[in-house]
């Protein structure tokens, strides 16, 4: 009779949210849709596809796009189906069964998922506090020999950024070990080291088109970093790991910088906006225990009793992330954004 290997057995498929809701601001996607006249230039560029040919395993074109975006040199960039192959990706070829990994709680549960799936014994650093203590991370991956460090800067769930300065000093105290800085929010925020990335030999930066970029739909993602490591990283992925298509569109999406650039403040804006009337109706509201300072596209805030502030909310068709104690609520349209507050209100009255 054949058996499942161990770290398969008890594996649930993972589940995104589901049923039919008026107002999704649960997964921090841009709410801005793609404009038609950049509708007709992704299927002009798709249209005029060999399909009957692999992809550009190098995705050269891609890469010089981002590059000059981003202003980097095309040869420390390596693209991914999504930002979260490109994790599963540095967590299977950079670590062995067996070793140390250091993630930070609350961050994104990718990073342990996937260490899970390759063997890769975890520690979690707890952050006592909402904000990251960069001297007392250090100090628990160097006790716990850990041969790599990931953690999302703006992190994904709190909102807040760690400074340029902190994250740097953790990148440089743990010089021997692979340090993974994943930006994804970092669009909203300032303290990007994306560009110093290739400075050092023991950093990956990793970058989304899910988020500000408004296209989770096309599965884009990107690591920066030095000659070394990107060489690795071509190496060990998959040859033809982003599909022509996905490729195609990227290429056009990064070919309109100002639009990018645009759609980025609108949503600084709008999260502004909802963190701003969060905060006033907190004020009000003692249900509302705390309101973290945002610097990524999403609001979180701590509750009294944030299920049953969920489930009121999913029955009034509007769904957000339920990680309690505390709700994560993605900045939507100002409609959206009111109607949410206004849904709150009505609910803690
Ligand atoms: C949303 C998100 C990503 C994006 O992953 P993709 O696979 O590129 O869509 C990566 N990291 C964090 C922390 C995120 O929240």
């Amino acid at each position: 009779m054949y058996e499942l290997p161990e770290k398969l057995k008890n594996l649930t498929p993972y589940v995104p949210v589901t049923g039919q809701y008026r107002i999704r601001l649960d997964a921090n996607e841009s709410y801005l849709t793609a404009p038609g006249w950049l509708r007709q230039e992704l299927a002009a560029a798709i249209e005029k596809l060999d399909f009957n040919r692999y992809p550009d395993p190098y995705t050269v074109e891609l890469c010089q796009k981002f590059a000059d975006f981003f202003d980097v040199l095309p040869s420390q960039v390596v693209a991914g189906n999504g930002s979260d192959e490109l994790i599963g990706l540095i967590v299977s070829s950079f670590t062995s069964t067996g070793e140390d990994m250091v993630v930070v709680n609350p961050d994104f549960s990718m990073y342990s998922f996937y260490a899970q799936m390759n063997g890769v014994r975890v520690h979690t650093f707890q952050k006592p506090e909402l904000a990251l203590d960069a001297d007392a991370l250090i100090a628990f991956a160097k006790e716990r020999a850990a041969k790599l460090v990931v953690l999302s800067n703006p992190c994904n769930p709190t909102s807040l950024a760690a400074s340029q300065a902190d994250v740097l000093k953790i990148v440089e105290e743990l010089s021997d070990r692979l340090v993974v800085i994943d930006e994804a929010y970092m669009d909203f925020a300032e303290g990007s080291i994306l560009r110093i990335a290739p400075r050092h030999d023991n950093l990956i930066v990793l970058k989304t088109c899910s988020k500000a970029f408004g296209m989770a739909a096309i599965r884009l993602g990107f690591a920066v970093a030095g000659t070394q490591i990107t060489l690795a990283l071509k190496a060990a992925k998959s040859p033809y790991n982003v599909n022509s298509m996905t490729q195609a569109a990227g290429c056009v999406l990064l070919s309109h910088p100002d639009y990018l650039r645009g759609c980025t403040e609108q949503i600084k804006t709008s999260r502004t906006e909802l963190y701003q009337k969060i905060l006033a109706l907190a004020k009000e509201k003692a249900e509302i225990l705390e309101v973290a300072d945002t610097c990524a596209n999403f609001v979180f805030l701590q509750m009294l009793d944030a299920r049953r502030v969920f489930d009121a909310l999913s029955a009034r068709g509007i769904i957000v992330r339920l990680m309690a104690p505390r709700l994560r609520i993605t900045a939507g349209t100002a409609e959206e954004n009111r109607e949410v507050v206004g849904a709150l209100r009505e609910i803690l009255d």
